[in-house]
């Protein structure tokens, strides 16, 4: 068998959701995705200079051979990698068609059935303890056990702060700001209202989106302590390792980080040195799922759990549920697509996500039927659907 050609279909959801088909000459078609970026669709298509005439099922083969072509390292990141990894998982889509096998049974087989996710809620209409309180109790009601609230877009709504003002949309990520007493107060009060309304036995995760400082951030851990977080992700900006490690081992919470960092390489320094307690890469944007799979494996020779981080259609969440039904430290999957109402209707059939958990099917391949119709009314104006 041999891939005849690769084509790509970029839809606007809440994020930016990159395609990819992969055609053979057997007859059979792959689908993958990318994680977002600015390029990463023209990477793809390029990539066929580089695949068409090879044998789909050697995959990890073919992986070096993109990194080669893009960068020729193995630590490389960035676009490049988003576009390897949407291809990576297409490519297993046809291993397991031509082979008749769900994706997992080629990963090593699965430690479990169904793959846990947790609800990302953003934050609240309002940076108030009530509608903070709102949002958990919908997700909650929709059968997740578990959710998440990012604490790091609240401030200038309440604060006013000029610097921190993108657009009106919040706030501009990417910088760093002390974190007041005032900011300080209110995080714990929204914070604490989550926590009270869904009682103890939902997990509660808190994302900082790379914005403190380390001692404010280790502060901030202090006092959100009482609340028993499942984590506190992304406390400091993603870059320095020894400076999140400062973090971690002065935290009463758990520090889980991972979704800007690409590769195994990548990825190494901070699983090694324990910088985290969790880890988290983002699947099609890490180098795919063998490359997700060998991450998970070298943090679980330090007992680190892997989480997966998400953002993605119901395409690369169904792919990365295989990889993470593959692990033998998996801990739980992000779900970030609350407020997109077609997100079930993107596949054919029954909802990915249910009660919290994605089944995984007993298909060959990714095992799902991609809705055209529904992806052709999202196709962005500047792509194309599979042309
Ligand atoms: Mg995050």
């Amino acid at each position: 068998m041999k891939i005849t050609d690769i084509k790509t279909a970029s839809l606007q959801a809440n994020f930016e959701w990159i395609l990819v088909r992969v055609t053979t000459d057997e007859g059979l078609v792959g689908l993958g995705e990318c994680y977002y970026g600015g390029g990463v669709e023209t990477i793809v298509r390029r990539m066929k200079n580089v695949l068409v005439g090879e044998d789909p099922h050697n995959i990890d083969w073919l992986y070096q051979k993109m990194i080669r072509a893009t960068s020729g390292a193995g630590s490389m990141g960035g676009a490049a990698v988003n576009a390897i990894s949407g291809i990576e998982i297409a490519l297993w889509d046809i291993a397991g068609q031509a082979l008749k096998t769900p994706i997992y049974n080629l990963l090593g087989g699965r430690y479990r059935t169904a793959i846990r996710t947790y609800a990302d809620c953003g934050h609240g209409d309002e940076p108030t303890p009530a509608s903070w309180a709102e949002r958990a109790r919908g997700a909650v009601a929709k059968g997740f056990s578990a959710i998440k609230f990012d604490i790091d877009n609240i401030a200038p709504k309440r604060f006013g702060d000029p610097y921190h003002v993108s657009g009106g949309a919040g706030w501009l990520q990417g910088q760093q700001h002390p974190i007041a007493k005032g900011e300080m107060d209110l995080i714990v009060s929204l914070v604490g209202a989550v926590r009270e309304e869904i009682g103890p036995a939902i997990d509660f995760a808190v994302d900082c989106h790379w914005n403190y400082n380390t001692r404010d951030v280790i502060t901030l851990a202090r006092e959100l302590e009482p609340f028993k977080l499942m984590w506190l992700e992304d406390p400091t900006p993603p870059d320095n390792i020894e400076a999140l490690k400062r973090v971690t081992d002065n935290s009463p919470v758990p520090i889980c980080c991972g979704e800007n960092h690409y590769t195994r390489h990548g990825l190494r320094e901070m699983i090694v040195s324990q910088a985290v307690d969790i880890i988290q890469p983002d699947v099609p944007r890490v180098g795919g799922l063998l490359e997700a799979k060998k991450v998970a494996d070298l943090a679980d020779i330090y007992y680190m759990p892997f989480a997966a981080h998400n953002v993605s259609s119901p395409i690369a969440t169904l792919a990365a549920a295989h990889a993470c039904a593959s692990m033998r430290n998996f801990m739980i999957m992000e779900f970030h697509g609350q407020d997109v109402d077609w997100w079930d209707d993107l596949v054919v059939g029954d909802p990915i996500i249910q009660d919290g958990y994605v089944t995984l099917p007993n298909k060959p391949g990714l095992g799902l039927t991609l809705n055209e119709d529904v992806a052709r009314a999202h196709v962005r104006p500047d792509s194309t659907f599979f042309e």
